[in-house]
């Protein structure tokens, strides 16, 4: 059904969450089994409030996840994604992630509603410094400033322009479709819920419920990303 959504879709997006990057080897927050937040406490460590008062918690977890991205890299699924907005048949791709895996898979103009991790900067005079600083042991900038991950911490606002151009994109959407994502952070949640009231179609791709479900037109559970779009991609 979802191939056949796809080749009448004028206008598609899609919309990816930490579950997209699973399969290349980047634990998600809240999966049960495996997600970060299970054994770390957010506002501890990815806060505004962890870089002010607990910065040594706050770099050693950014450390950790700056190091385990740099050893990962696309799976199949961001490259046949790469390769649908190639041919037309998805219109734009919106992520909560801050891998940058959908750039390096060849998607172009990705929306990052939450930053990147590949970047720090200073948070003085905001200059940019790739991310490797940090497992350098490079945490000040030339000024003095300190230099912090280009990604939104809890206790920050979404980066506006990003997040009004996702909002127009799913005020325009005909198909919607989520993939990997709790649908449990807003306001990237609230996304889905614009696009099918203005009338599109929304289709969820989760290994777990999420509290959208009762809003979708199709809803997988139980599969795995990578499986389900090298299942619709020989059907297109
Ligand atoms: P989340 O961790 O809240 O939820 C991920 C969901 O993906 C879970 O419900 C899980 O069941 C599902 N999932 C995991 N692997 C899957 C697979 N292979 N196939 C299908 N479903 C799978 O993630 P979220 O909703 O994106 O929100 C969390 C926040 O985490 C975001 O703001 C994001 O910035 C941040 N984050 C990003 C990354 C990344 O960039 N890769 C990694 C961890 C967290």
């Amino acid at each position: 059904m979802l191939e056949k959504w796809l080749k009448e879709s004028s206008y598609t997006i899609v919309f990816t969450g930490a579950g997209m990057s699973t399969e290349s080897g980047l634990p998600d927050f809240r999966s049960a089994k495996s997600g970060l937040w299970r054994t770390k406490n957010p506002q501890q460590l990815a806060s505004t409030y962890a870089m002010q008062h607990n910065r040594d918690e706050f770099i050693a977890f950014y450390q950790y996840r700056i190091r385990t991205l740099l050893k990962c890299k696309p799976h199949v699924g961001h490259m046949i994604l790469a390769d649908w907005q190639k041919r037309g048949l998805i219109h734009q791709i919106i992520t909560q992630n801050v891998d940058g895996f959908h750039q390096q898979a060849g998607s172009t103009n990705v929306i990052e509603l939450h930053g990147t991790l590949r970047t720090v900067h200073c948070s003085r005079c905001r200059r940019t410094y790739d991310a490797k600083r940090y497992v350098d042991e490079q945490f000040t900038c030339t000024c003095g400033g300190f230099l912090r991950p280009s990604v939104v911490l809890f206790g920050e606002s979404l980066p506006y322009d990003a997040f009004e151009q996702a909002w127009t994109a799913a005020e325009r959407a005909d198909l919607w479709i989520v993939l990997g994502s709790s649908l449990q952070v807003s306001p990237a949640n609230e996304l889905p819920v614009i696009a099918k009231r203005s009338g599109g179609k929304l289709v969820i791709v989760n290994m777990e419920p999420t509290p959208l479900d009762d809003w979708a037109d199709l809803l997988i559970h139980g599969r795995k990303i990578g499986e389900v779009l090298q299942e619709i991609d020989e059907l297109l």
